[in-house]
């Protein structure tokens, strides 16, 4: 299977520097997440569909993978756990999951949950509690970076599996409260289909466009658009717009009768549009002024 993303982010530092961030795509738009300690090598895999590719890429760099962080359990999310043990190569690993869900995380050595703090090596992050799209759903926080898989999809958000509306909304109104610098790494490159739906409940935004332009040059490239900043998803992403009377326009011109007094409403409303796929068809490329 070809993956979406050719050329994948080359490694970056956190801003303190304590973790060098790997990204190795899978499958066909999964983005899993290896984050290694600078201090001492140890590496630790943020979720992801399949383990093969993390060894290969671990053995390739000589990096020492040390344990795994699972946000949720989607398949696509715990695979990595359930091959790495059928290869027998889970033993000694730290395999950390949402303790409410804990039946349900292959290999689990530790349950977490809000408030607790995870360690990569001799760094150390604090577990959020990111529900909404199922149920035991948690992000990591590292210094400037959120790793929070399918709560915060780079320009949109993850489907209200278990929900429910209010959760999702509560979950990414605290990811974009972070410093606007953040940069979120969400668990899928889905930007093009997100903007695209973006620009059809608010069209003619220049920080829109601006991304727009930005991503669909990045892409043809074969490139990766996550992670993003916080600022860019306050400035563009339609799922934490809500209070804005652009997007509240448009999305009413979409959803008559929708209640805009309601902030959960709205975004209801608005993952509800996006689940219809109009924007499909509706917005095109000369719409946005992107090349095909
Ligand atoms: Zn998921």
């Amino acid at each position: 299977m070809q993956h979406v993303v050719t050329r994948p982010q080359p490694p970056f530092r956190s801003a303190d520097g304590r973790l060098e961030i790997h990204q190795i795509p899978s499958w066909l738009d999964n983005l899993i997440w290896l984050a290694v300690c600078t201090e001492t090598g140890a590496g630790v895999v943020i979720d992801g569909p399949e383990a093969k590719p993390v060894l290969d890429y671990c053995e390739a760099q000589g990096i020492e993978l040390t344990g795994v962080l699972n946000t949720h359990t989607h398949p696509d999310h715990i695979g990595v756990n359930k091959q790495l043990i059928k290869l027998g190569r889970a033993d000694g690993l730290s395999i950390t999951g949402a303790a409410r869900v804990a039946d349900r995380v292959p290999g689990l050595t530790r349950g977490v949950d809000e408030g607790d703090t995870v360690q990569i090596g001799a760094v150390t992050g604090q577990v959020w509690l990111t529900e909404g799209h199922l149920n035991g759903h948690l992000s990591f926080l590292f210094d400037d970076l959120i790793f929070c898989g399918d709560t915060l999809i780079a320009g949109g958000c993850g489907f209200l599996f278990d929900g429910p509306a209010a959760k999702l909304h509560h979950s990414l109104q605290r990811i974009v409260g972070l410093d606007p610098a953040t940069r979120i790494c969400g668990a899928h490159e889905y930007t093009q289909d997100n903007l695209r739906f973006a620009w059809f409940v608010e069209p003619g935004s220049p920080a829109l466009k601006a991304r727009v332009d930005r991503v669909w040059a990045l892409r043809a490239e074969g490139g990766c658009a996550v992670p993003s900043t916080v600022g860019e998803e306050r400035d563009t992403n339609p799922f934490v717009r809500g209070h804005v009377p652009a997007l509240q326009a448009g999305l009413q011109a979409r959803v008559p009768g929708v209640d805009l007094r309601d902030p959960v409403a709205i975004f209801a409303a608005t993952r509800a549009l996006k689940d219809t796929k109009q924007h499909r068809e509706a917005v095109s490329d000369a719409d946005l002024g992107v090349a095909p």
